[in-house]
């Protein structure tokens, strides 16, 4: 079932010379090989999920935490910020260190790990404040990650866009390490909704037949499925649903590009009492919309002087290149993010201005 040939490796020796290739079976082993004998040597392991961890970020770095502790290493998940509300049910959810509150300890951990995992992200500024600790770092790095085009910061890249989630990836890593029998139901739990997140609960393009034979050996194994679409879809407060009742009024729409977005300033995010995570899928409803192919919302975080975007698109417009090219972003094909330094007006501005560049391949979807 399990097909490691087409995946994408990196193998870094001594941080000197790296190539990333899609690699023949045997030297995909090879490096499952050198994972293995740095895991049977190292104690101290530390697991890195990105800045504004989501389901898949959290869900993967939670299930590899159940999974070495099992095995015996010493582990902590450090996120570089905190983590939405509708995740802190997730078995093992307490134990997460949030370095910008505990700056000193986590800087600690880091220096002394052995080995650092960095879960769901492939460019290294993604952990925030993060990067100088981990630049500075003398461990052995482990990425696994599922978004395009990595960059070559790991000693280990498990690379591969065509993956649904990082969650489904850290399945295939569990199983190349023979650990299928170790997944107890917090780690089917964990890679069950870092799986459903990733995929809007299985309809994206990137869900294929494995993904389904993953999710049925994960509810094997003791994921809730009912449950967990329960707490993670169907905890709305008052106060979220009235926040996104807000952007549904700020949403505007662009017809003759196939366009929609959704604008939200801190003040109406004040409001309605905002607490992270509340606008999490808001942007789907733009993409909802008949006609439309390109979604955004733009969020003002005034403590951060930044607009932090995300954006969503259909079919073959890319939102990662043009997160890349305009909004110091990235992500996926259909799903990615950015931000923006100007004011909530001004990236408007900028935003209606740059999609007449894409009239040509809006108008060709
Ligand atoms: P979301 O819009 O849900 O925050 O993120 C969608 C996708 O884009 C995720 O895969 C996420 O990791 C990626 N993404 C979001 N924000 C950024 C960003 O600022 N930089 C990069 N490189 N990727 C991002
Ligand atoms: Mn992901």
């Amino acid at each position: 079932m399990i097909n490691f040939a087409l995946t994408k490796i990196k193998i870094q020796n001594l941080s000197k010379y790296y190539k990333i290739v899609s690699l023949p079976l045997i030297m995909i082993e090879q490096s499952i090989l050198e994972i293995t004998s740095d895991l049977s040597r190292a104690n101290k392991i530390v697991i890195v999920p990105h800045k504004g961890p989501d389901g898949d970020a959290i869900g993967s770095c939670l299930a590899l935490y159940h999974f070495l502790k099992e095995k015996g290493h010493s582990v902590q998940v450090i996120a570089p910020n905190d983590f939405p509300q509708f995740l802190k049910w997730l078995p093992g959810n307490e134990d997460i260190l949030i370095y910008e509150n505990k700056v000193e300890q986590c800087k600690k951990l880091i220096e002394e790990a052995e080995i650092v995992f960095t879960l769901d992200f492939n460019m290294l500024n993604r952990a925030g404040d993060m990067v100088d600790v981990l630049t500075a770092s003398n461990a052995s790095f482990i990425m696994i990650d599922h978004h395009p085009e990595p960059s070559d910061y790991a000693n280990h890249t498990y690379s591969d866009s065509t993956m649904s989630s990082t969650c489904q990836m850290v399945y295939k890593f569990i199983h190349k390490l023979h650990g299928l029998k170790l997944i107890t139901p917090e780690i089917a739990t964990c890679l069950y909704t870092g799986i459903m997140t990733d995929t809007g609960s299985f309809k994206y393009r990137s869900t294929t037949s494995e993904t389904h034979r993953v999710i049925a050996d994960l509810i094997d194994k003791g994921a809730d499925n009912a449950k967990i679409q329960n707490l993670i879809y169907d905890t709305f407060s008052e106060s979220r649903m009235r926040l996104l009742g807000v952007a549904l009024q700020n949403l505007k729409v662009n017809k003759e590009l196939k366009t929609a977005y959704i604008t939200l300033s801190q003040e109406e995010l004040d409001k309605n009492n905002f607490r992270k995570g509340d606008t999490e899928g808001f942007v789907n409803y733009g993409l909802s919309l008949e006609g439309v192919v390109f979604a955004a919302i733009f969020i003002e975080h005034k403590a951060e002087g930044i607009i932090k975007i995300s954006f969503r698109s259909k079919g073959t417009f890319s939102v990662n290149d043009f997160a890349r090219a305009h909004f110091n972003g990235g992500g996926h094909l259909n799903a990615a993010g950015g931000k923006s330094d100007l004011s909530l007006e001004n990236t408007e501005i900028k935003f209606n201005s740059i999609i007449h560049e894409y009239r040509e391949q809006l108008l060709s979807l």
